[in-house]
């Protein structure tokens, strides 16, 4: 299986990293090695001081498929889940300066947690969705994928021009605003709605 992230798709955050709006969906990989282990806590690489996370809706994919029309992307996906794109803020910084790929900064095993999965048929509307992430007990992160620059369907139909999506396939769909850096003993909690889908621990 992959990992298909997409970068700024809330403009809050775009503003927050200084970036500028694209006029596309902003895609990159992560291996399958990037999943953090279940029940596993999140060690810091030696190679950052500034990892940060990125609290992130995400989309199982459940079939084959390439050039899925958005009208039929929801045929593509029953489960909803949440994760964090974990990312090496400083060595990404570096690597954007140069225009080389981000992978090393967000790709390192463990750079991806994937929490549990909720039948998208719970959910009267999935481009309604409140999603949070608790740092120690205080909100850091919160939002809703109604505020996504491109919706769930859309950013299925725009990946799959390019990778065809197979069963087990993970969509990382962006993060809102409030990305920030963890330390050692930081405990991260996520939900949707009022749900807890995961909690790790930072080491
Ligand atoms: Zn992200």
């Amino acid at each position: 299986m992959k990992i298909i992230c997409i970068g700024r798709n809330y403009t809050e955050h775009i503003e927050e990293l200084e970036n500028e709006k694209p006029e596309e969906p902003v895609v990159f990989l992560k291996p399958d090695t990037a999943i953090l282990l279940k029940r596993q806590p999140f060690f810091i690489p030696d190679f950052s001081e500034d990892v940060h996370h990125e609290v992130e809706v995400l989309v199982k994919i459940n079939r084959i498929g390439k050039y899925i029309d958005k009208k039929f992307a929801h045929k593509y996906y029953d489960e909803i889940g949440l994760g964090i794109d974990f990312t090496a803020r400083d060595l990404q910084a570096k690597l954007k300066a140069k225009g080389l790929p981000w992978e090393k900064a967000k790709s390192f095993d463990g750079a991806a947690v994937v929490g549990q999965w909720i039948s998208k048929n719970e959910f009267e509307n999935i481009n309604d969705i409140t999603f949070s992430l608790k740092k120690n007990n205080t909100i850091v992160q919160k939002g809703n994928t109604s505020h996504m620059l491109w919706k769930i369907d859309e950013l299925i139909e725009y990946i799959s021009k390019y990778f065809t999506l197979k069963i087990g396939d993970i969509i990382f769909t962006g993060t809102p605003a409030g990305v920030g850096k963890v330390q050692a003993n930081d405990k991260l909690v996520g939900f949707i709605e009022e749900r807890q889908l995961f909690s790790i621990t930072v080491k």
